[in-house]
């Protein structure tokens, strides 16, 4: 890629040398090529300095040999763009942007700049690339580079057809252009057809031109596809050993499917040969970390969690795993060949590099083949995640996919997994956001046959979100029309890699147009009351809020049923469930609180507080059974909470349910509480009533070892010595 890079920019090279070193390259003849670029070191030219080391990956030496060859022509805009192309490669994108700025201050419309910027742009998946390339291209309609990068946007929203389109349009100005053929090859090789032509055309123009295979590696990967992405990046390093770009991605894919040891290697080396970019830095940082972190095998699933809570989490995340394979593998009709691992990360930043790069990025959980990582309940504040939502939306993504042999467009796929995670649980998976409301009253719902482009290049913030919600309710409204059954149908199609347009026609009957027109009428009209009803709502809870501020109860509970109804869907900061619960505990009505907290939790409300209240409330009106429905609820959102696990176990042993009592009182122990002797004395009261004779009395002991003159544990030692 960085090489590669020099020949557009062959018009305006100021010697002959450069050019020499540019065709040694591109003819294969590495060695000639690398001969080339050392004797170019050492040249008076800064300029022609700073070429030939970055082409040598002599970053440092290039950087400074830069700066110099700006001092001597600060005025020379072409040198900025080339610099800011080695600090875009090396990951320096601010400082890569700004220059291409300077140039354009330079020189407006410098079509090298536009394309720097629009490059910048596509890294970050931002959509505005487009724009970019095209003002590029209106400033030099010869240029190719802006060309294939309309082409490779196209190619990630999925769109084969637009790609190959401007593929052919760079291939028209330059017929040996290396980067459009790879365009094209890449479009084959999805399409799985491995004797692509022009893959051939390629390797006869430049037998070492591994950049083929890295750029098909990469839209592989970026279609799920790791295994055979990883197979691709091999080959572009068997053709060229120094494309250090692809050796860092097939290490950070290696790393995404677990194969550390692998991985290392190969970052190791881009690092040594001073990659030192954190695309190769971080992931080498969190393969280091990996130590903190322990791994449970256990039939045919492993966990891998943070040593730190490990034993908190392990059992709530272990049934919940091993409850959701099973009932995959029903709906599914399908085993999986290997075993699932669930990696879950207490640190944020870790599970943010250990997804690295990803687009639309659903920033909870991420699935590679089989393995899925996913934020710890612990690492967000209390009531903002459901974990084991995204337990079971990431696990629907390894079923789908290895159905399909992750053949399966994004949207598909992620509609299937929002689904999913109410289909587990109606409480779970994402409620209705101001953001969809705004969309749908707005009509930016994208045409099913376009929904990809929603999660790879937003075009207005949050069309990622709308997206999600949008892929999702595609599913239920097929799910509701035409049964399960069909999206199992639809799975399959996919897999035989037909478009979202055939399979909708072959499938559905119906042309994608229809379909769209007959779901955006049912969406409409499932959420008619909150979109028309928004703005009032908006007004309401002002009111509301006011009413609140003088204490007037009366009035909350007369005016806010109605306004709560508006938008059903809203459980967040000030929702009106627990706005009347309040108002109820104000006027004594405990009976009329609990029955409006009842109503949050099933409309998704995920406060644990309000959830312990309810609990507590369930309790007091002498109805146990529903106090430990509520209180299970927040395992399932905030586990790290030694009052929850307390109060849950004494419910659970007086109801009789002693496996479920030695469960929370586990968590209990686990989390450390500053009474110890109380919570072993408890766990070994769950363990004697589960006729756990043993484990009771190892529990018993070690609460008497914390504090030797607990009476109730000294009690309970002599029942279980008679
Ligand atoms: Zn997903």
């Amino acid at each position: 890629m960085k090489l590669c890079g020099l020949f557009l920019l062959a018009a305006w090279l100021p010697a002959q040398t450069l050019d020499t070193c540019r065709q040694s390259y591109r003819r294969g003849n590495l060695e000639d090529a690398t001969r080339c670029y050392q004797a170019l070191s050492s040249s008076r030219d800064p300029y022609l300095r700073a070429e030939a080391s970055w082409a040598l990956d002599r970053y440092q030496d290039a950087n400074e040999a830069f700066k110099e060859a700006l001092k001597a022509q600060p005025k020379n805009p072409d040198y900025r763009v080339r610099m800011g192309r080695l600090y875009l490669y090396h990951e320096q994108k601010q400082d890569a942007v700004d220059l291409f700025g300077e140039a354009l201050e330079l020189k407006e419309d410098h079509a090298g700049a536009l394309t720097g910027l629009a490059l910048a742009a596509s890294g970050g998946f931002d959509s505005a690339a487009v724009k970019i390339a095209e003002k590029a291209l209106a400033a030099d309609p010869k240029l190719v580079e802006p060309r294939v990068l309309l082409a490779s946007i196209a190619l990630e929203d999925n769109n084969p057809q637009k790609a190959a389109e401007e593929a052919d349009k760079a291939l028209r100005v330059d017929p040996q252009s290396l980067e459009a053929l790879s365009i094209k090859a890449t479009i084959d090789l999805l399409d799985d057809k491995p004797d692509t032509p022009y893959l051939a055309s390629i390797l006869k123009l430049d037998p070492a031109y591994g950049e083929a295979y890295q750029t098909a590696g990469r839209f592989f990967v970026l279609n799920r596809r790791y295994e055979e992405g990883i197979a691709l990046y091999r080959k572009a390093l068997e053709l060229n050993p120094r494309l250090y770009e692809a050796r860092a991605e097939l290490g950070l894919n290696l790393m995404r499917l677990g194969h550390d040891e692998e991985a290392k290697q190969h970052l190791e080396a881009c690092y040594k040969a001073g990659n030192t970019y954190p695309s190769v830095g971080n992931p080498l940082r969190l393969m280091d970390s990996y130590k903190n972190f322990r791994y449970i095998k256990r039939g045919n699933i492993v966990l891998k969690l943070h040593e730190k809570e490990a034993d908190l989490l392990e059992p709530y995340v272990e049934a919940e795993l091993q409850r959701a394979v099973a009932t995959y593998e029903k709906k599914y009709k399908f085993r999986l060949d290997r075993p699932v691992q669930l990696e879950v990360y207490p640190d944020h930043e870790d599970f943010a590099v250990r997804i690295l790069g990803m687009p639309g990025m659903p920033a909870l959980g991420v699935t590679f083949v089989n393995v899925v990582a996913m934020d710890s309940p612990t690492s967000r504040k209390p009531g903002e995640y459901n974990w084991a939502s995204t337990l079971w939306h990431e696990l629907s993504h390894v079923y789908t996919l290895a159905a399909t042999r992750q053949r399966m467009p994004r949207w598909f796929t992620e509609g299937v997994a929002v689904y999913e995670e109410t289909a587990a649980s109606p409480e779970w998976g994402d409620r209705l956001s101001p953001h969809v409301i705004l969309a749908i009253r707005d009509k930016k719902l994208l045409p099913v046959a376009e929904l990809d482009r929603g999660f790879v290049h937003p075009s207005y913030p949050d069309q990622v979100v709308v997206s999600y919600y949008q892929a999702g309710r595609v599913c239920t409204f097929i799910e509701r029309k035409w049964g399960f059954g069909k999206l199992l149908e639809m799975t399959h199609a996919f897999g035989e890699l037909k478009t979202t347009d055939v399979v909708i026609r072959e499938q559905l009957g119906l042309a994608p147009e229809a379909f769209d027109k007959q779901f955006l009428a049912w969406v409409e009209a499932e959420t008619k009351v909150t979109v028309e009803g928004f703005e009032s709502w908006k007004k309401g809870m002002q009111r509301i809020a006011e009413l609140v501020k003088k204490e007037q109860y009366d009035d909350v509970i007369r005016e806010a049923p109605a306004i709560r109804d508006l938008y059903a869907d809203y459980v967040e900061d000030g929702n009106l469930y627990v706005v009347l619960a309040d108002a109820w505990l104000a006027k004594g009505d405990k009976k009329s609180a609990a029955a409006e907290l009842e109503r949050y939790a099933r409309a998704g409300g995920k406060n644990p507080d309000s959830l312990k209240l309810l609990a507590r409330l369930f309790e007091e009106q002498g109805r146990p059974k529903d106090a430990i429905q509520a209180l299970s609820r927040i395992n399932y959102i905030y586990p790290r909470d030694e009052e929850l696990h307390r109060r849950l176990g004494d419910l659970l042993l007086t109801a009789g349910d002693a496996q479920g009592a030695v469960r929370e009182f586990r968590a209990l122990v686990a989390m450390k509480p500053l009474d110890q002797a109380a919570s072993y004395f408890n766990l070994a009261r769950a363990y004697r009533s589960a006729g756990q004779r043993e484990a009771a009395m190892e529990q018993v002991l070690l609460s008497l070892e914390a504090a030797p003159s607990y009476r109730p544990a000294q009690k309970l030692l002599l029942d279980l010595s008679q």
